[in-house]
């Protein structure tokens, strides 16, 4: 007879365990769940008549509208974005995308920053072209998302140094050295021999060149309108100098830089040292990284990565 009491006492305590743990979960998965905006697409023109993109990340609509929302998603988790419309407009609750490919020969993406649309809405315009519809390139829909949620900011090295940490992050693949990294090997090690390589051929035919890139990294201000090899180095450096501050002084911080920074102050007022000092350090940093693989090496397992992928 007691023992049946003692049982059913223990049962009573475990059920009871068990549902509060069950709330606990529950109450935990609600909070973690972001909140989503609404989307609502808007076309200039029916681009998969005009276009062959049966190759490219994007092959039909559904495809072009299932990205959007994924990437959605992920930029929100990956920068700790929280209901990031309601800035543009509090009464907002649904993203307006307007899609725009351009022809696909050599021309640019870009994305204009999200503002105010009707009532409820807020809206942009995603325009993609050129390189975006090669086999497997949809990183670049997330880099223009990336514009559009959370630009502009005070510098624009800073905001496309972030915007490529995303599509670097996001996606079917990475960007910069995709083949390497495939292998396992680590972004800063991939950096360094980019780094060495622009570094030796610049300071030997147009020095004067490599430092005006290297000295607009992290400045304030917009209009580096850099074109061909000079454009791709700004913004590779751009996005390691990004990704040098959020080693070193973590994510959020960074994030808050880019959010609440007004101007070059703004480094030394957040971060606690001035634009120079962080950009000293950033390349003593890469300067310190010790070289595994030559640029010829990389180059061939990119070369090979490419053959095979495509
Ligand atoms: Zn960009």
């Amino acid at each position: 007879m007691n023992k049946s009491i003692g049982i059913g006492k223990y049962l009573k305590k475990i059920v009871l365990c068990v549902l509060i743990l069950v709330m606990v979960l529950l109450g935990g998965c609600g909070q973690k769940e972001a909140v989503q905006p609404e989307l609502l697409f808007q076309y200039k023109g029916n681009y998969w008549e005009i276009y062959d993109l049966s190759e490219s990340a994007i092959p039909d609509r559904e495809k072009f509208e299932q990205l959007t929302e994924e990437y959605i998603k992920d930029i929100q988790e990956l920068l700790g974005l929280d209901q990031w419309w309601k800035e543009i407009n509090p009464d907002a609750d649904t993203l307006v995308v307007t899609l725009m490919i351009t022809n696909p020969e050599g021309k640019k993406s870009r994305a204009e920053y999200c503002t105010k649309g009707l009532k409820n809405e807020v809206e942009t315009t995603i325009v993609l072209g050129g390189f975006f519809l090669k086999p497997g390139y949809d990183g670049f829909l997330a880099h223009e998302l990336t514009h559009a949620m959370v630009g502009p900011f005070f510098s624009q090295s800073l905001e496309e140094g972030l915007c490529l940490f995303v599509q670097d992050s996001v996606g079917v693949k990475k960007i910069f050295y995709p083949g390497m990294r495939d292998k396992g090997v680590e972004y800063w090690q991939c950096f360094k021999i980019y780094y060495e390589h622009t570094k030796e051929a610049w300071e030997s035919s147009a020095g004067e060149v490599y430092a005006n890139v290297t000295d607009s990294i992290g400045k304030e201000g917009r209009g580096y309108d850099f074109s061909g090899q000079t454009r791709t180095v700004w913004q590779w450096y751009s996005e390691s100098f990004v990704r040098y501050l959020m080693d070193q002084y973590g994510k959020e911080k960074v994030l808050e830089l880019m959010d609440v920074g007004e101007n070059e102050a703004s480094y030394e007022q957040i971060l606690g040292k001035t634009l120079e000092e962080l950009r000293a350090d950033w390349i003593l940093y890469v300067e310190s990284i010790e070289q595994e693989y030559t640029w010829e090496e990389a180059d061939a397992i990119e070369e090979e990565y490419f053959k095979i992928d495509t």
